[in-house]
């Protein structure tokens, strides 16, 4: 006789998941469908194997081939279920479920063979048989073992070899135990058949993905109108070889004002508002609210955008009211036509961003149509962006260095380091590409140690008087002098290298001088430390010479921009200018000379050291050596 003790709750709560599941929008991709067969196919098997062992355990009030239909109806669905579940496993990890035609026939003949063992079952009796003392086990019937556990070893398998698809250990573990649930529901279905325990088993690792991350809540805002930008990432990187969609990107114009007017919880509600508009009027689109006041709806070809976006844009003229707000905002509007080439989802979403950002500053509400040109300049940037990367951590960026040269005597003194890196395919990328990259994200902390840590192995291991040179300027950025221990991280490696910090000076920009109080502690502790400051750039940001009187700059390095203005079209301020900063004590230097008429022209205004194309370009650290220490 089977017991009902555990299919029938385990039926109700399975009811319970169906429910919240289904009750909240879903977005199309394919590890949701893998798990909405998953959940269907276990309802139907909780639902045959109730069915089937009623009439198994009344089979004399029942007539035969009613016992026999219901048993072959439940163990199709059990061997459909050991399929689903390993093709969830799959579609969890993002990966095809069979790549080579031979695995496909590897997966699917087990499964194909149970299914005609099956159904030949009513007439051969191979899985199971019914006569008038009820039902049995067939010959065949430990095949619902072997099929299990062989679906099970292959998702272990798979799970091993593509872990690394999943975003997190959260999902990884969860993978993990979901099978060995599975397993687990084997063995006691095998011991403690009676029980009808695997349909719990079973749902149990159902529960455990649900969770870990199947949640439809987890690829939804949080009133669950529109999708998250984990969802659209999601959703564009399963799409993006057949991405044959159009995309229009909305911004809530000048979003921290609204915030700051209506505060944070109102301009939430105004937000939800407008989300739940979009879903209305792009029945066919899909709506993703890609933070910061910014929504990004995907449609197909036949959507008209600039239409849809005259309708919103129409409708934003009037308030959006809830019970508790009233609020008006702008909104603009940015379209991209999209196709197979885009490489990555990254590409989309960046190109996406900046048009924008754009839209955002212009405050127009014709959308702007984003040009195949800039999906091409984006997906450059991240190129750069990787490779910036590889080279930092494989600490490969290269020491370039130029000479600097005293006007007076004409011969190099100094020099600058600056750094470089190098493409996939071994070609340079110049530092004005990748260093705002570095600063944006952070790790130009890193590469301007490597490059700080590059030059001091190479003071060490030249003789800089042989060369004539006396010291080598290093770039520090902004977002490195805001770091409160980078002293202590400059000193320890040049005690590492055992380098003299007179032979270093570091150069900063103005832009490293907006706090006051900061710069002036920053340059006290690095001063105390023996290192000497140079302001790099001069003339391209704002500072006044009251400011400048406050710093102990040893130099002051005027920019390419200002000295080829004076040289193009000479007057009075810049040699004033020059006069004011010698009398404050800097010294000053000249960058971007690139002919004799300019070295002349700038030495006569007392500039005391002249770098540029003029003297030499920018050269490998190696080559430096070789052509000055003669
Ligand atoms: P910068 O510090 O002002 O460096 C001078 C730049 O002017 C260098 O560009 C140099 O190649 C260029 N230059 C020198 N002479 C001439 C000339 O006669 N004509 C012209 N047209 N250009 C000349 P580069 O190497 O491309 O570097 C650009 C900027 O990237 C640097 O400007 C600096 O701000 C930044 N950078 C480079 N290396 C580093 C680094 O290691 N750390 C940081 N934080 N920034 C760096
Ligand atoms: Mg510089
Ligand atoms: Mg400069």
């Amino acid at each position: 006789m089977w017991s009902f003790s555990f299919v029938v709750p385990t039926f109700l709560i399975m009811v319970i998941i169906l429910i919240f599941y289904f009750s909240l929008p879903r977005l199309d991709i394919r590890m949701n469908r893998f798990f909405v067969d998953l959940v269907a196919i276990e309802t139907i098997t909780i639902i045959t194997d109730i069915a089937a062992s009623i009439v198994d355990n009344y089979y004399a009030l029942v007539p035969i081939w009613l016992v026999d239909l219901l048993n072959l109806l439940y163990f199709v669905s059990l061997f459909t279920r050991s399929l689903v579940m390993y093709r969830f496993t799959f579609g969890a990890l993002g990966v095809s479920v069979a790549r080579s035609a031979l695995m496909k026939q590897v997966i699917r003949t087990p499964y194909y063979a149970c299914i005609v063992l099956t159904c030949l079952s009513p007439f051969f009796g191979f899985i199971y048989y019914v006569d008038e003392s009820g039902y049995h086990m067939g010959n065949f019937y430990n095949l619902i073992y072997v099929t299990g556990f062989f679906y099970i070893l292959m998702s272990f398998l798979a799970v091993s070899k593509y872990r690394k698809h999943l975003s997190g250990r959260r999902e990884r573990y969860s993978l993990i135990l979901y099978n060995l649930i599975l397993i687990m529901g084997m063995f006691i279905r095998y011991f403690l058949a009676r029980y009808l325990l695997l349909d719990t088993f079973v749902l149990m690792a159902i529960i455990v993905v649900y969770l870990a991350f199947m949640n439809p809540e987890y690829f939804l805002e949080p009133r669950g109108v529109v999708f998250n930008s984990y969802a659209l990432r999601q959703y564009i990187n399963e799409h993006i070889d057949d991405l044959d969609e159009r995309c229009m990107g909305m911004v809530v114009h000048r979003y921290y004002e609204m915030r700051d007017i209506y505060g944070a919880p109102q301009t939430d509600v105004g937000l939800n508002l407008i989300g739940r508009y979009l879903t209305q009027i792009c029945p066919k689109g899909k709506v993703f609210y890609y933070r910061r006041g910014r929504y990004i709806i995907f449609g197909d070809k036949d959507v008209d955008f600039k239409e849809l976006s005259n309708r919103i844009a129409a409708r934003f003229r009037n308030p959006w009211v809830s019970k508790t707000a009233e609020l008006y905002f702008d909104v603009g509007f940015a379209t991209i036509e999209l196709n197979n080439n885009v490489e990555s989802a990254d590409v989309i979403l960046n190109t996406m961003t900046k048009a924008l950002g754009t839209v955002d500053s212009n405050d127009s509400e014709a959308p702007l149509e984003v040009t195949e040109d800039e999906l091409y300049q984006t997906e450059k940037e991240i190129k750069i962006k990787r490779s910036l990367e590889t080279a930092i951590e494989n600490n490969t960026v290269e020491l370039f260095l130029q000479p600097m040269i005293d006007a007076e005597t004409g011969k190099t003194v100094g020099a600058e380091a600056l750094a470089r890196i190098r493409d996939e395919n071994g070609e340079l990328i110049p530092p004005g590409h990748f260093i705002p990259i570095a600063e944006k994200s952070g790790r130009i902390n890193e590469l301007g140690e490597q490059i700080f840590e590059k030059t001091c192995n190479f003071i060490k291991n030249n003789d800089l008087n042989k060369m004539g040179i006396q010291w080598i300027n290093v770039n520090l950025s902004p977002v490195q002098f805001i770091r409160k221990d980078l002293s202590d991280r400059y000193s320890a490696i040049l005690k590492k290298y055992d380098v003299d910090p007179r032979s270093i000076h570091l150069e900063i920009t103005e832009e490293s001088m907006i706090d006051d109080c900061f710069l002036k502690r920053q340059i006290k502790e690095l001063s105390e430390k023996g290192f000497k400051f140079v302001l790099d750039d001069y003339g391209t940001g704002y500072s006044n010479l009251a400011r400048l009187k406050n710093c102990p700059f040893i130099n002051i390095k005027l920019d390419i921009t200002i000295v080829r203005e004076f040289c193009r079209e000479p007057d009075e301020i810049l040699p004033t200018m020059i006069t004011a900063f010698k009398h404050m004590g800097f010294g000053i230097t000249s960058e971007g000379v690139e002919n004799d008429g300019m070295a002349a022209a700038m030495k006569k205004i007392g500039c005391d050291y002249l770098q540029g194309f003029y003297y030499s370009k920018p050269m490998p650290a190696a080559e430096f050596v070789k052509t000055y220490a003669m």
